[in-house]
């Protein structure tokens, strides 16, 4: 076997055990018992040591070493050898122990936190809340840093980004969302949103969502969709994407975007190219990038008139005592309603990169002991009336929200406004290309903007880091001045700016 085929068959192996976990994972949040959590702690501590230690074992090094001296300019060999000798030399400068420490500590905050969420008790939380922290700083501190601890977690979702690289988009667009929303909230004009708040029975969503997300193009012979309380997408491998959701009966739109949303997720990990599955060339390349993705379809697909122009008349035939009376306008102006809310779930597409930038301030503090844990839900609630002109009622409301912080998932957050300002400069680069996509939409094509995508960014896995897939594809670096144009000419439209 040459030292190549022995490394893709190594790397294969390594991603059956990670679909393994990603099952359990899966599991352990829509069907898994409440007794199973301290054995699925186990099992997921167990395996990520194992798959741990097999990314970090010296024979892969050595496996890897061969390889590059023998790639002979083969730029896919060339590829899977650069970003696996990535993978593993992060792997080797953290030990097992600290990642089986950090997978078992998580798993049970996880539990801790949605208990203090559900009784508003902070204190519940906050012993756990500084395990995480402490266990994420032990392994920032492992891997190493030029400027900020901070820097070596983002860079687990973001390969190479900074927190300084992001302060270079993040406060423009900042202060361009602020000015929209003064603008919006000083226009005296309320859209009413009240025809999504009407009885939807759940069963009919279900119906409703599994319809659009197929009509879009997620393969459900590929795939499942199922009920969550935290809605997610889990890409086991090639002909297996999980995506979830939940459906409220007074809430129209929660469950549908959030299947949309799902479903971009879902797309991007069945257009990944199987025959290299386990290699980086058969994984996603970044968060940022996925969620480019994501909220692509959410927003600037299902948020437009020609997707409703297509799907309206559908849905006014599948519940017409909600939709019956109102008109496509009406509607197409509900679900683009901006409004402050406490809750970044909840929150549109114009105040939810500000969510985002509390967190990634208030994430990077605590890490940095800047913050002490116990000050979190006074430092949140004065962000966040700063940001919002509102004061969170409760902790529930304000720092308890997410579950990313108990998850350990410290510099995750950032990586939703990425995909924000990535979405709207692919989608421009896409309509260069494929020209004006909303007609495409509104005659139910969705399939060249799949292929597109498909083609550009699923199909390159890891090939480049995300900064360069986004220069290679749209021929420009990461701006956010798409996104600054795209939401204020859709919001002006809308609000009568
Ligand atoms: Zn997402």
């Amino acid at each position: 076997m040459s030292s190549f085929e022995q490394l893709r068959q190594t790397l294969h192996d390594i991603g059956v055990l990670k679909s393994a976990r990603a099952i359990l994972a899966w599991d352990q949040e829509t069907y898994m018992p409440r007794g199973g959590a301290e054995l699925r702690a186990n099992q997921l501590a167990l395996l990520s040591g194992i798959i741990h230690r097999r990314v970090a074992d010296p024979a892969l090094g050595e496996m890897l070493s061969a390889t590059a001296a023998k790639a002979n300019g083969d730029p896919d060999v060339a590829a899977i050898v650069r970003e696996s000798t990535r993978d593993h030399e992060r792997a080797t400068k953290v030990p097992a122990e600290l990642v089986e420490e950090r997978a078992r500590v998580t798993t049970l905050a996880r539990g801790h936190w949605a208990e203090a969420r559900t009784e508003n008790d902070f204190a519940k939380f906050l012993p756990w809340l500084e395990q995480v922290v402490g266990v994420s700083r032990r392994i920032a501190e492992a891997r190493g840093y030029d400027e900020s601890p901070y820097d070596a977690l983002l860079d687990d979702y973001e390969a190479g980004a900074t927190a300084s690289q992001l302060n270079e988009i993040f406060p423009p667009l900042r202060e361009a969302l602020t000015d929209l929303l003064g603008r919006i909230l000083d226009s005296g004009v309320d859209v009413d949103d009240s025809c999504l708040r009407r009885t939807y029975a759940p069963d009919l969503q279900a119906q409703f969502s599994r319809m659009v997300a197929q009509k879009i193009g997620f393969d459900f012979q590929r795939g499942r969709l199922d009920l969550t309380v935290h809605p997610f997408c889990s890409g086991t491998g090639p002909g297996d994407v999980r995506i979830t959701t939940r459906y409220d009966k007074n809430a129209f739109d929660d469950g549908l975007f959030s299947v949309l949303h799902e479903t971009g997720h879902g797309m991007y990990e069945q257009g990944l190219d199987p025959r290299h599955f386990g290699t980086p060339l058969g994984e996603s390349c970044s968060l940022g990038i996925h969620e480019s993705q994501s909220r692509m379809w959410e927003n600037l697909v299902a948020r437009s008139r020609g997707f409703w122009k297509h799907f309206y008349p559908k849905a006014q035939n599948l519940f017409p005592h909600g939709l019956g009376d109102t008109s496509l306008d009406e509607f197409h102006r509900a679900i683009n309603r901006v409004s402050p809310s406490l809750i970044r779930v909840d929150a549109d597409e114009v105040t939810y990169n500000l969510h985002v930038f509390l967190r990634f301030e208030l994430e990077q503090a605590m890490l940095t002991g800047e913050l002490d844990c116990k000050d979190l839900p006074e430092a949140w609630a004065q962000k966040f009336e700063t940001a919002f002109r509102i004061r969170p009622p409760s902790d529930t409301k304000g720092c308890l929200q997410d579950i990313h912080w108990s998850a350990g998932l410290y510099g995750y957050f950032p990586t939703y406004t990425l995909g924000n300002v990535y979405a709207a400069q692919l989608f421009d680069k896409a309509e260069e290309d494929l020209g004006e996509l909303e007609p495409q939409f509104q005659r139910g094509d969705f399939r060249p903007l799949k292929d597109w995508l498909q083609k550009n960014i699923h199909r390159e896995g890891r090939r480049y880091a995300p900064r360069d897939l986004i220069k290679k594809v749209t021929g420009k670096e990461p701006s956010q001045e798409p996104l600054i144009r795209r939401l204020t000419e859709k919001y002006g439209a809308v609000y009568g700016l």
